[in-house]
């Protein structure tokens, strides 16, 4: 057989990503929605589905749900631009700011897809930990970095993941000022908790916000996000985007979903329920410390997180994400908020399981 020659320099000791998913009964590792979309609404996508014409190329920017998207939040078609799930969008982000001799600030501990993007793209990654506990990032220090005018993207999530909490507005505002960088606002959570940056966008050219249907929105399985951000920098995207992303099916699944938006705000409103009677049942238990959320999960700290994790999934079927891989979440696990039954499951099973460990040693 003919051998192939070495991929990119990029790739050398690269590991792919790997969602670590398992056949489980009770599934909170990956933050989707606990809840299937609605009936009505699913009714109302098989319709238009039926007389769908897919031997044609679907409408490359998705117009007629940009259009929905942009009257939900109060701005102009040419300052959403849609995506094939909000990850193509943060990969987008690396190509077009990113790149050699360009950098990006990061406050880890945070969703590591960043650091990926910005290794492939061959863009420098500069590091500001967030502090230990309470998960804020160093807004002085930050300035103080962007201060130097080398930073070409800014990377902040809220609410964060994997901690859980949101960045305050005015803490935001004062990143925007600090410098000409293109600020990500990673709002995947946003319906959770936080205020949305939304409305810094008239104020600031360099803003741009990243919303999914994935999470508050229940769609996971089909793969759709968007970006909000000033028509000169929508304009830059279009250049690096991959013309079809967005498939016709989503497209419509998208638009079905945003004009029934009303309907999903039950999940939302029980997803916050339910956080708040999680975090209560964990502080209660001996040994674990419990850090606060804005986001529909929890991340959690105990004694032998992988042993932890590793029996909750294969004596209770109950599957959370192990976070303790990173070196700053030494022994820490998340939670994704379930259903009122998925959450007393994961409970009991945790009790169940900190009680032997603890007594075996
Ligand atoms: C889930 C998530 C996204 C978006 O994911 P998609 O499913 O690709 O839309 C973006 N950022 C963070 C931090 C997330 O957790």
């Amino acid at each position: 057989m003919r051998q192939v020659r070495q991929s990119a320099p990029s790739l050398v000791g690269m590991v792919p990503y790997d969602p670590k998913y398992m056949k489980t009964e009770t599934l909170l590792s990956a933050n989707e929605s606990a809840y299937p979309v609605p009936d009505e609404v699913r009714a109302a996508i098989q319709r238009r589905i039926e007389t769908l014409d897919f031997h044609r190329y679907p409408d490359p920017l998705a117009n007629g749900l940009r259009q929905l998207i942009a009257q939900w939040h109060g701005v102009k078609v040419a300052n959403v631009l849609c995506g094939n799930g909000g990850d193509e969008l943060l990969f987008d982000i690396f190509v077009a700011w990113g790149g050699p001799q360009r950098k990006v600030l990061n406050f880890p501990p945070t969703f590591s897809v960043y650091e990926t993007n910005a290794e492939l793209t061959g863009t420098q990654v500069v590091n500001l930990p967030r502090e230990e506990g309470t998960w804020r990032i160093d807004v002085d220090k930050a300035c103080e970095r962007l201060a130097q005018g080398d930073i070409d993207i800014v990377v902040l999530t809220s609410p964060n993941n994997p901690t859980g909490n949101a960045t305050a507005l005015e803490d935001i505002r004062r990143i925007l000022d600090a410098s000409d960088a293109l600020v990500l606002v990673d709002e995947a959570y946003g319906e959770f908790g936080g205020q949305s940056a939304i409305s810094l966008l008239d104020e600031y050219e360099n803003l741009l916000i990243l919303h999914t249907f994935s999470k508050a929105y229940r769609c996971a399985g089909i793969r759709l996000g968007y970006l909000i951000g000033a028509s000169s920098v929508i304009t830059e995207f279009k250049k690096v985007r991959q013309p079809y992303s967005v498939d016709a099916i989503s497209q419509i699944i998208g638009e079905e979903v945003v004009s029934a938006r009303a309907l999903f705000d039950e999940g939302i409103v029980q997803a916050k329920k339910g956080r708040a009677e999680l975090i209560a049942q964990l502080e209660d238990i001996p040994n674990v410390t419990v850090y606060a959320s804005d986001a529909n999960f929890i991340m959690f700290k105990t004694q032998f997180a992988m042993r932890v994790w590793q029996e909750l999934n294969e004596r209770f079927s109950v599957l959370v994400r192990d976070v303790s891989g990173d070196p700053r979440l030494p022994d820490c696990l998340r939670v994704t908020v379930g259903t009122t039954e998925e959450n007393s499951r994961f409970i009991e099973a945790l009790r169940a399981v900190l009680t032997e460990t603890g007594s075996q040693r």
